[in-house]
């Protein structure tokens, strides 16, 4: 039997160490091979983190101001050249223009048919949510973000004119519904409607957004009667109209979708309230009242 020194054994050891090696740089480390699973890992890790984002849908019968959510993503703030109120101005369409607008939702039965009407026809609006509202419906207000809607603001709870307000609780109304909804899409709201439409120069003036009103008012909410929101809106529409509705009823909805289809025959585009003032290169400023 043949018994190799131990000098002889090292030098095995170190060339089959080598060898092995060799193998594993060779064909499990290569540049291109970790590149592409670390991508493939972050790619994961990140539809992961998106998943666990989303918020729980809110029960109708629940209020609890605890349950915010955390912002969806922060991948989307993407740069843009030609941009004014983080509008890209390219991606406004030619023509006459209107922003269509909803006041007091998101309601939990009809803003999800509204939502879905508008994507099957690539239609944009603007939503003045109440802060209490949006808390308890955050997983509508996040779908109806991620359509490109413009989330707005309409004070907290709709109980008072904000003329009537003292500043504490003035800005308590416009602070905290802003706090809610940016903690559900990342985006601070760029815009309020104050209810009632009650709202004066020295009001607005305390609010740190522009105060938007409105041209045409379809009184969607005295008629509740679906023919007549869309006969008013197709006859009083025109370039530059901020339409007012309610996403809290069905008459509204099937309304202004009928609306939409008429008016969109005619030429007409659909905006959101920051595009609208993007495109017409308007001064649009905090401490204003438009239109
Ligand atoms: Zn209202």
């Amino acid at each position: 039997m043949h018994i190799q020194s131990p000098k002889n054994v090292i030098v095995m050891l170190s060339i089959i160490i080598s060898v092995a090696a060799f193998f594993v740089i060779g064909n499990h480390l290569t540049g291109q091979q970790f590149l592409s699973y670390a991508q493939t890992k972050v790619e994961a890790e990140a539809a992961n983190d998106f998943e666990t984002k989303q918020p729980e849908p809110v029960a109708e019968a629940s209020s609890n101001a605890d349950t915010k959510t955390e912002p969806a993503t922060e991948t989307e703030t993407e740069e843009t050249t030609d941009t004014k109120n983080n509008i890209d101005s390219e991606q406004i369409p030619d023509g006459p223009l209107i922003a269509l607008t909803f006041d007091d939702g998101p309601s939990k039965t009809v803003t999800p048919v509204l939502l879905e009407e508008l994507r099957k026809r690539g239609v944009v609006a603007t939503f003045f949510v109440l802060g209490n509202r949006a808390e308890r419906f955050s997983d509508i207000i996040l779908e109806a973000y991620g359509d490109g809607h413009q989330i707005a603001i309409h004070g907290y709870d709709h109980k008072y004119k904000f003329t009537a307000l003292n500043d504490k609780d003035l800005l308590w109304q416009v602070n905290t519904a802003a706090d809610i909804v940016e903690n559900i899409t990342g985006e601070r709201p760029t815009a309020v409607r104050p209810p009632y439409g009650a709202i004066d120069a020295a009001t607005a003036d305390k609010i740190d957004m522009p105060c938007v009103l409105w041209n045409v008012d379809t009184r969607d909410w005295a008629s509740r009667n679906a023919d007549k929101v869309a006969e008013h809106i197709v006859n009083n529409a025109e370039d530059g109209s901020i339409i007012i509705l309610h996403d809290t009823f069905s008459s509204s909805v099937e309304g202004v979708i009928k609306a939409i289809d008429i008016l969109s025959e005619q030429g007409y585009n659909f905006v959101t309230i920051d595009q609208l003032y993007a495109a017409k290169d308007l001064q649009f400023e905090a401490g204003g009242i438009y239109p």
